[in-house]
């Protein structure tokens, strides 16, 4: 038998957001670092764990956390709000700011979370367009803004999936413009010329959306933050679920912001096999896009995208196939990974188009 209850129709009709997971010898389709956190993080959160009490909840406003990420970022505590991931801070966001009757504007192709988690909280999504080197032109946003009068704008830089950012006086224009909020979301910002946080201080609708994830090399820990007025950061507590935010998961990001240089090192080295990466890439049958993030989009000229995934699956190697996003026909995402990892996938890349 059956539940009666059935769920509302736009949880009913939503596809749940999947990226396949497959056991693997080299793992580069999740665009998280390959290397882990510093050995040093590791033994501090391990003492850490220790002074936590675990039959008390933990810290509500997770201050020492807060005002960890605001002295980093040069920003007051109460412009941050911190959450399980950035994907939960979107879902905040939507929550306070989406809602029936609201719209969000995004710009395809870009993370389909955004556009997933608007549509379950009931908000009208309304898609854009990108240029042919997927920027987002400013006229264009500003005149779905005035069209549509959306509660919210999204643009992602550099932006997920094809690896560009945005430039400085884009973002700028549209968060000037908006009638509502404009939503950056920096998951891959510490590998790029330019952040949006810059601009905190003259867009007061502007929110920057930061993740521990990718960069910090704490993908399984769920850490994420919000830059923004204060304004912003009341909304997104009062929609939060209270206690949200574990007390070693605080901890953590305390101790993570203390290890910054030794992160930054961990982005230097990526920067430098994007680099060897996209040089091998240029060198086979395929197009590419040039990245500012820790992956790299490019396009097989002469193989369909499956068969290329297919073949480097059989060879071990997983990357992701992003042939079905909208616009990017024939197209995949390679995660930067370990001088080691890279030069597999270059080779058995090479294998694959060759046969
Ligand atoms: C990976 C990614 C995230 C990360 O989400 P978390 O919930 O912080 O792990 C957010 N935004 C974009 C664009 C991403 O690619």
């Amino acid at each position: 038998m059956r539940p009666k209850a059935s769920p509302r129709s736009e949880v009913a009709l939503l596809p749940g957001y999947h990226s396949p997971q497959l056991d693997v010898e080299v793992k580069l389709n999740t665009n998280e670092s390959p290397e882990p956190p510093p050995e040093a993080f590791l033994t501090e959160l391990a003492d850490a764990v220790r002074r936590i009490d675990p039959h008390r909840y933990p810290e509500r406003d997770a201050r020492a956390l807060r005002h960890a990420l605001a002295e980093h970022h040069g920003v007051r505590p109460d412009q941050v709000f911190c959450a399980n991931g950035s994907n939960e801070v979107l879902q905040c966001l939507l929550l306070a700011y989406g809602g029936p009757g609201r719209s969000a504007i995004v710009f395809e192709p870009t993370y389909a979370l955004h556009s997933h988690i608007a549509r379950l909280t009931g908000t009208v999504v309304v898609e854009g367009a990108r240029d042919e080197a997927f920027a987002v032109d400013p006229a264009n946003a500003v005149a779905l803004s005035v069209t549509h009068d959306p509660a919210m704008v999204f643009l992602c830089s550099p932006n997920n999936p094809t690896g560009n950012a945005e430039r400085h006086e884009v973002v700028e224009e549209i968060a000037t413009s908006a009638s509502g909020l404009v939503i950056v979301d920096e998951a891959y910002a510490q590998f790029a010329p330019f952040s949006a946080a810059s601009l905190l201080g003259s867009c007061p609708d502007l929110v920057v959306v930061r993740t521990f994830s990718k960069t910090w090399s704490m993908a399984a820990l769920r850490l994420g933050y919000l830059l923004a007025h204060p304004d912003v950061v009341v909304a997104c507590e009062r929609v939060a679920l209270p206690y949200h935010l574990d007390a070693l998961k605080q901890l953590a990001g305390v101790i993570a912001l203390a290890h910054a240089e030794e992160m930054n090192e961990r982005v230097s080295r990526l920067v430098e096999q994007r680099g060897r990466l996209e040089a091998g890439l240029s060198e086979l049958d395929v197009d590419l896009w040039p990245s500012d993030a820790n992956f790299i989009c490019f396009r097989p000229r002469r193989h369909a995208a499956l068969t290329v995934w297919r073949g480097l699956v059989e060879r071990s190697i997983l990357i992701r196939d992003i042939s079905g996003f909208p616009h990017l026909d024939g197209c995949l995402r390679v995660t930067v990974g370990t001088p080691a990892e890279n030069d597999r996938f270059l080779a058995a890349l090479s294998d694959v188009l060759s046969s």
